[in-house]
């Protein structure tokens, strides 16, 4: 196949020596988009104590991980495994913060042994945590502020009918609790959603916090969640990080001055710092024109990205190998046997059997919500570190498949 000279390449590195090296599909990182976007994020709130809790559920790979704690990070974990996965991966206890949602007591039991800092989300588990524990390990409660914020209905998470956080309408029995078991809050919290455009929704959301917060006398963080956006196509906008940034400074830095004592305020972005540093890498496996529209059929499918399919998200897809191609319309889709498209009516450079596509901003929710659906192999994911390769994920054989399915003779 004939290569131009204007391929993409990823800190010197090509994706066809990419393909050729790990083939196809891998899920591919460049870790310095990774670290910029960490630093702008502490660029934009260095005005007041910012503590970035990078949201691990977005890409949990353990390399990924620690080029995060590297860039001094602490992490956002949802569940008792991600725990364990920031663990591993050296986060201090105190740097882990846990937001389950309606879990078994036993997790949260689990997770104060662990000592890491525990997010409550729901009345019945605080008084079950006030019960057992009362002032003797802190805890930070998560407020649903009822702001409908966020990009859809299905990635809203602070709205009154959402099944996250303790209802702002339900904060007088949260101080009963708190009162009755004399638990010891240290920092309460807010995550309204993915994908926020709007700076005032942010602004509105954080004067609901401050609302509940000053009635904690022993605070020492507040947490504002994430929603910091990316754009996705080129007409698509971000959320603008630097008048957020100070916007919210001069808040918090108000709020503090009436609330008496230093706060530190956490964030918790997950695809803000690893959403554009990723692609899917996949390869052409068929062009097939038909009377509706012609079908590019890559070697990936809804297992390995399943956005597309699940929030009707856009991927930008380009073509690596051929990039002068003539555009052309396609439909770029799948091998399972669902509709399976990752992109409609698109047009991306003249595809040929055998191309390399990219599939853009899929470092977050991509392998990390990935299947083994129609008993497919996930992906490899690579990592481009300092201007190197690292395989940080082999590709799944069939041994991965069966590991734990029990034979059975009959
Ligand atoms: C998912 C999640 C995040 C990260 O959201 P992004 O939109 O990826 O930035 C942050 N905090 C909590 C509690 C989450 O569940």
């Amino acid at each position: 196949m004939q290569i131009t000279s204007e391929e993409k390449r990823i800190q010197g590195i090509s994706f066809s020596e990419i393909a050729e090296k790990f083939g196809t599909p891998t899920y591919v990182y460049d870790t310095d988009v990774i670290r910029n976007q960490y630093r702008k994020l502490k660029e934009a709130f260095k005005d007041i104590n910012i503590k970035i809790k990078y949201a691990a559920k977005a890409l949990t790979n353990q390399a990924i991980l620690k080029v995060l704690l590297k860039e001094g990070s602490g992490i956002d974990v949802v569940s008792l495994q991600e725990v364990e996965l920031a663990l591993k991966a050296g986060y201090k206890p105190s740097e882990i913060m846990f937001t389950p949602n309606g879990v078994s007591f036993y997790e949260i039991e689990k997770a104060v042994e662990y000592g890491v800092v525990v997010n409550i989300d729901n009345l019945p588990t605080l008084q079950k945590f006030g019960a057992r524990y009362g002032s003797s390990y802190n805890c930070c409660v998560r407020i649903n502020p009822h702001v409908k914020a966020g990009g859809n209905e299905k990635i809203m998470t602070g709205h009154r009918e959402s099944k996250f956080g303790i209802s702002i309408e339900q904060v007088n029995e949260l101080y009963q609790t708190v009162h009755e078991y004399n638990i010891q809050v240290a920092g309460v919290h807010v995550h309204t959603g993915s994908d926020i455009k709007n700076i005032d929704a942010f602004i509105e959301t954080m004067q609901s916090l401050f609302e509940v917060a000053k009635n904690f006398k022993n605070l020492s963080f507040l947490d504002f969640g994430s929603g910091f956006k990316v754009a996705y196509s080129d007409d698509d906008v971000a959320t603008d990080i630097y008048e957020l940034g100070k916007k919210l400074s001069e808040e918090v830095k108000e709020f503090i001055n009436v609330y008496g004592r230093q706060l530190e305020i956490w964030i918790e972005p997950g695809k803000f710092l690893v959403s554009e540093c990723g692609y899917l890498l996949v390869k052409a496996e068929l062009i097939k024109p038909t009377p509706a529209c012609c079908f590019v059929f890559v070697n990936s499918g809804l297992n390995h990205l399943i956005r597309p399919m699940m929030y009707g998200a856009y991927h930008k897809i380009t073509n690596v190998t051929n990039p002068k191609g003539i555009p052309t319309l396609y439909n770029v889709v799948g091998y399972i046997c669902e509709t399976d498209t990752f992109a409609g009516n698109i047009y991306i450079a003249e595809v040929r059997e055998g191309d390399l596509l990219i599939i853009h901003n899929a470092g977050a929710y991509g392998f990390s919500m990935s299947s083994n659906y129609n008993s497919r192999f996930r992906p490899a994911e690579v990592m481009i570190h300092e201007k190197k390769p690292y395989l940080i994920r082999r590709r799944e054989t069939i041994e991965d498949l069966l590991r734990n399915q029990i034979d059975v003779d009959l």
